[in-house]
């Protein structure tokens, strides 16, 4: 079936999103490894590097899938972690819980259903909100910058990892060759399913470049609001506070 993502309406973006996770879940992780050539391992690295988590801080990370992102954290704070993942698809929930159990991952990591755009959590309950490769699914991206600065504490720390601009003209186009043709041919052969890939390979091109997302950060009352580029704007790392 093809999803007809070239003029998906706000509307439908939702539902669109939902099927391609719950279709990808089982072979998610194995996809990512191959499809980055291990990369996002880095990127995510980087992300919890700079999070710099201490003990007994309270995290949430949005659209947290798998829990790749959780489990670097937890691991960082030592006997004291507190961490709540939060995602719309509860598929990618329970392919993470599995593997918080293998891992022996267990206290202080909750698993939440919910979505970006209207958190299940009190006003000011984080010191750090972290989302990765999330809100290029997101169907209103301000709505959930907005929540994003509602959950956190004053003082909180928020950090993005999305797909971005890349910063050179002619790798840009090498990188477009790659994934409009390479993403779903990775989609069909592991996945079975080239549609979802399709739409990956859509949704990043459609996302706001690095100097647009920084300034609807402050518009929705980040402060500081950085990003640093990794493998030439392939990827970005935004970061803002909540004051
Ligand atoms: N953060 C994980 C990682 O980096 O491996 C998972 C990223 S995965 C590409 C995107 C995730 O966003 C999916 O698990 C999907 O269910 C979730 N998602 C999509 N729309 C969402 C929304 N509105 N609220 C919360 N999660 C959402």
């Amino acid at each position: 079936a093809s999803f007809g993502y070239r003029d998906v309406p706000a509307a439908e973006k939702a539902s669109l999103v939902r099927q391609v996770f719950e279709s990808v879940a089982p072979r998610y992780d194995l996809m990512n490894d191959l499809m980055s050539g291990g990369v996002h391992r880095l990127w995510k690295n980087t992300l919890v590097d700079v999070l710099h988590p201490r003990p007994g801080e309270k995290f949430l990370d949005v659209a947290g899938g798998t829990g790749d992102v959780a489990f670097r954290i937890y691991r960082r704070q030592g006997d004291r972690p507190d961490i709540t993942v939060c995602d719309i698809n509860p598929a990618m929930l329970a392919v993470g819980r599995d593997r918080a159990v293998d891992r022996g991952m267990l206290k202080g990591l909750t698993w939440t259903t919910g979505d970006a755009e209207s958190l299940p959590f009190p006003d000011r309950s984080f010191d750090g909100y972290t989302i990765a490769f999330g809100l290029r699914n997101v169907t209103d991206i301000d709505k959930a910058l907005g929540e994003a600065h509602r959950v956190l504490k004053p003082g909180g720390r928020f950090y993005c990892l999305e797909f971005s601009k890349v910063t050179s003209a002619p790798i840009g186009r090498v990188y477009d060759a790659y994934s409009s043709r390479a993403l779903p041919f990775f989609g069909r052969i592991v996945a079975r399913d080239a549609d979802s890939y399709r739409y990956l390979h859509e949704s990043i091109r459609r996302f706001p470049p690095q100097r647009e997302l920084a300034r609807r950060m402050r518009e929705q009352g980040f402060a500081n609001v950085t990003w640093r580029d990794m493998t030439l704007g392939v990827v970005a790392l935004h970061a803002g506070w909540r004051v």
